[in-house]
């Protein structure tokens, strides 16, 4: 699950993390107040106001139909009232969003932090993930802060100082003074990260995260290190353990599609597509994907109803496919293992029956423990359904409804 940056940035500040302070806002009138609140704590007549959305490149993004950057330095309070009315509602595009953009619903009113100083402020890259190949996490951390780290990695990959932390033991001290010395941190500044890094790392395992990308980490003119960005990912099977982190989801950030589909227990992500698809189990949903790629379709979805395959979960799945207007043929790929062919052509009969008439056609594949006795029930039943047993025999079958058209 993805947070949005103010929260990612409120659960780093309780680990000891110093973090760029600001305040949240949904109106024009709530962003005003945050920045005169912002101005008299940090005696600074700059804030920086942040478009909040599931996506990154908010600095060099534009809203559309604008040049309004999605992130912007306010001068004064006119200055934030304008920007918070040239922001909020309206659609900011970057090269994370796609092309359709993401709405901004609110912004975080920050303190400025570049502020000047005995030393130019430096921006550094810092992040943690699990490494799936060496089984740990790691700690990866450039001098190139601010900007794309995948060009970094590219262009300069010995740019980018990585660190494995063994998970029977932790970070170690000398791990994160490895780090900050990698870094060409000293004094103060080299302290300030070693903290930095530590803290940063508890809040990472404590919260079962699986991705923290802080980029900028800044080393102000002060030497003061801290976090100006957050991008947080909490792992989605670790959040039954953290009701308060569930409890941040936006699901307005989320496709309407795959939220119905999660609340119904259903693996789903929407694809360009034209013909649908309903799978057990995501191996063979990937399968049954390239299946009807060469069988000269385009998947509009992967969906996964996952092992119990009945007429609740197919009927859900039904409707969700459904919604989406490119969809002009459904295959349904189950594979008898643990649930029987016979129940879920049961299912699928009752779920079409209590949707009423499906406009598209559908075309079932059962294989496994009674194969034979589905293809019976769907064949009998009547409705507008076209049964397979093979894998090849169904693909022929989505040809076939496909040219038809
Ligand atoms: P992203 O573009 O979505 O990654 O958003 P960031 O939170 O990283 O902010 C984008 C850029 O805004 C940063 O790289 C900084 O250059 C700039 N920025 C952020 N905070 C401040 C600030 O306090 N003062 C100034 N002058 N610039 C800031
Ligand atoms: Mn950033």
């Amino acid at each position: 699950m993805n947070i949005h940056e103010y929260q990612g940035k409120e659960i780093l500040s309780k680990y000891g993390v110093r973090i760029q302070r600001g305040i949240v806002a949904e109106t024009p009138a709530q962003a005003v107040e945050a920045a005169q609140q912002m101005m008299t704590l940090t005696n600074s007549k700059f804030v920086v106001v942040k478009s909040q959305i599931h996506a990154g490149g908010r600095g060099k993004g534009k809203i559309v139909g604008s040049e309004q950057r999605g992130v912007q330095l306010a001068k004064s309070v006119e200055d934030v009232e304008k920007i918070a009315t040239n922001l909020l509602g309206n659609v900011l595009v970057t090269i994370q969003t796609g092309e359709e953009g993401k709405r901004v619903n609110k912004i975080l009113v920050a303190e400025d932090v570049y502020y000047p100083g005995a030393s130019e402020p430096k921006e550094y890259y810092v992040s943690i993930l699990l490494d799936r190949a060496k089984a740990c996490n790691v700690i990866m951390a450039s001098t190139e802060g601010g900007m794309d780290i995948e060009e970094v990695a590219e262009h300069t990959p010995e740019k980018i100082v990585k660190e494995w932390i063994d998970p029977a033991v932790g970070l170690q001290g000398f791990q994160a003074r490895k780090l900050a010395f990698a870094l060409g941190l000293e004094g103060e500044a080299f302290k300030e990260m070693v903290k930095f890094l530590t803290s940063l790392y508890k809040a990472y395992t404590d919260t079962d995260s699986s991705m923290f990308e802080i980029n900028p980490v800044l080393k102000t003119s002060d030497n003061k290190i801290m976090a100006v960005d957050a991008k947080v990912n909490i792992d989605d099977n670790a959040l039954f353990r953290h009701a308060d982190i569930a409890a941040l989801r936006d699901k307005a950030e989320e496709d309407p599609l795959e939220v119905e589909a999660s609340e119904n227990d259903l693996n789903y992500v929407k694809l360009d597509g034209n013909v649908g698809c309903m799978v057990n189990g995501a191996g063979l949903a990937m399968g049954t994907m390239d299946l009807i790629k060469l069988s000269g379709g385009e998947p509009a979805n992967f969906l996964d109803v996952g092992g119990s395959a009945n007429a609740k979960t197919v009927e859900a799945g039904f409707r969700i496919i459904l919604k989406d207007p490119n969809v002009k043929a459904i295959l349904i790929n189950i594979f008898g293992g643990i649930v029987r062919c016979d129940r879920v052509a049961t299912g699928v009969v009752e779920a079409y029956k209590a949707i009423g008439e499906i406009p598209v056609p559908i075309i079932v594949r059962l294989q496994g423990t009674n194969a034979a006795e589905g293809a019976k029930i769907i064949n009998e039943s009547g409705l507008k359904v076209l049964s397979a047993i093979e894998f090849k025999e169904a693909a022929a079958k989505v040809t076939q409804v496909l040219q038809e058209m």
